[in-house]
C-alpha cells in the first residue's frame, strides 16, 4: 500500500515537472518570449574535419531573425524600468541594422515609435525591413566614431532633442551586455553541460563576447574567451598588444569589426583574438549553407572560421560555441551576388562547385 502511495506521486510530480517545462518551453508569452532559449546545433562537416565538437548557437531563430534581439530586449526593458521610456514613448537607436530590427519589433509589440539611424552603407534589405516594420529609418553617411555626424551621435542628438525619448545606446550601455550575462552564457552552460573548452565571437558592440565570456568565466576559468576579428578594425592588435591599431584591409562582414573599446567590451575576460580574412569568412559562410544548411550572414562565417581555427589550436576533442548571427536574406544583393563578390574580389572565395547558384 506504501509503495503504491509512494508510486502516485512521483508519477503526480512528474506530470507537473512536464507540464511546468511545457509552459515554459512550448508557450512562449509573446515577442519577448521569441527572444532566446534559441538552439544549440553541432556543425557535422565541421565538427568532422576538425575532430571537435563544433557547436554553434542559433541566432537567427530569435523572434527578429539576430543575436541582436537578446540585446534590444534588454535596452528597452533596462529604460522602462528606470522609467526614461514612458507608454506611448520613442526608442532611438544608432545601429548597423539588426539591434534596430530587434528593438522595431519589440516597439511594435509593446507599442513605442522607433526611429533608427544607420550608416547608408548597410545592406538595402535591413533599411527596407526596417521600413516594413514601421520604424523610421534614418540612413546617413558613414563616418568615424570620433565625427559628431557619427550616426550614433545623431541618435543621441535627436532623441535629447524631442519629448518621452530615450538613445538606448547599445554600444556603451551595459544592459546589453547583461542579456548575454543572464541569457546567452547561462543557455550555453545549460546546454553543453558544462563541457565547453572555449567560446569565439566577432565583436561589433562587444555584448555577445563580453557577456558569455564573464558568465561562462566564473562558471570555469579554464574556458577560452577567443575575439574574432575581421580585417580593418582594431580589436585585434588591441588584445594582441594594446594598441588600438587598424589591421589591413577593409571587411564585407556587417555588424562586426570596431575602431574603439565599448564600454560593453570593456574588462572583458579575452584570452586570444584571431584576425579572420574576408576570403576565409565569405568561403565558410557558403559552406554553411551548401553542406550544413544554414543560410546566415558573413558575420557568421567569420565566427564558423575562428571556431575551426580554435579548434585546430586545441585538438581533437574539445568543445568549441560559436553563434550563427542573423539570416542570409538580409544579404541578398551582396554577399550572395555574384557581382558584388566579384567588385570585391571574393568571387573566388565561394567554393569553385557552389558558384553555380549565384546571379
Ligand atoms: N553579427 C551581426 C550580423 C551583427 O549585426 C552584430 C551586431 N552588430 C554582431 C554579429 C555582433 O554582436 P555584438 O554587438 O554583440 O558584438
Amino acid at each position: 500500500m506504501a509503495f503504491r502511495k509512494v508510486q502516485y506521486f512521483s508519477k503526480t510530480f512528474a506530470a507537473c515537472e512536464l507540464k511546468r517545462c511545457l509552459s515554459q518551453e512550448a508557450i512562449r508569452n509573446g515577442f519577448a518570449g521569441m527572444v532566446g532559449r534559441t538552439p544549440l546545433v553541432r556543425l557535422n562537416k565541421f565538427s568532422a574535419e576538425t575532430g571537435c565538437e563544433i557547436l554553434a548557437k542559433a541566432e537567427f531563430a530569435n523572434g527578429g531573425g539576430s543575436v541582436k534581439d537578446r540585446a534590444a530586449l534588454y535596452l528597452i526593458q533596462q529604460a522602462q524600468k528606470d522609467g526614461q521610456l514612458k507608454p506611448g514613448g520613442t526608442v532611438v537607436e544608432g545601429t548597423a541594422g539588426n539591434t534596430g530590427i530587434g528593438l522595431a519589433h519589440i516597439c511594435r509589440a509593446l507599442g513605442y515609435k522607433c526611429v533608427i539611424y544607420m550608416p547608408n552603407n548597410q545592406s538595402q534589405e535591413k533599411i527596407d525591413l526596417l521600413k516594413v516594420l514601421g520604424a523610421d529609418v534614418r540612413p546617413v553617411p558613414p563616418c568615424p566614431f570620433t565625427d559628431p555626424n557619427n550616426y550614433n551621435h545623431q541618435a543621441a542628438r535627436f532623441a535629447a532633442s524631442i519629448e518621452n525619448a530615450v538613445w538606448t545606446n547599445q554600444f556603451d550601455n551595459t544592459a546589453n551586455r547583461l542579456a548575454h550575462i543572464e541569457m546567452t552564457g547561462p543557455e550555453i552552460w545549460q546546454d553543453t553541460n558544462g563541457k565547453v573548452d572555449a567560446v569565439t565571437f566577432g565583436t561589433g558592440t562587444g555584448g555577445t563576447l563580453a557577456g558569455v565570456g564573464t558568465y561562462l568565466k566564473e562558471k570555469n576559468k579554464n574556458v577560452q574567451v577567443v575575439l574574432a576579428d575581421p580585417e580593418g578594425s582594431v580589436l585585434y592588435n588591441f588584445i594582441k598588444n594594446g594598441k588600438l591599431e587598424r589591421t589591413d584591409g577593409s571587411s564585407i562582414t556587417e555588424g562586426i569589426g570596431q575602431g574603439r573599446v565599448t564600454k560593453n567590451l570593456e574588462g572583458a575576460p579575452i584570452d586570444d583574438a584571431l584576425a579572420i580574412r574576408d576570403t576565409d569568412a565569405v568561403e565558410n559562410t557558403f559552406r554553411l549553407l551548401y553542406e550544413e544548411g544554414f543560410f546566415c550572414g558573413a558575420s557568421t562565417g567569420l565566427n564558423i572560421t575562428a571556431a575551426v581555427q580554435t579548434a585546430r589550436l586545441l585538438g581533437p576533442g574539445h568543445t568549441v560555441v560559436t553563434c550563427m548571427c542573423d539570416v542570409g536574406q538580409r544579404y541578398y544583393a551582396k554577399l550572395f551576388s555574384k557581382d558584388f563578390l566579384e567588385s570585391k574580389g571574393l568571387l573566388e572565395a565561394v567554393p569553385e562547385q557552389y558558384r553555380a547558384n549565384l546571379h
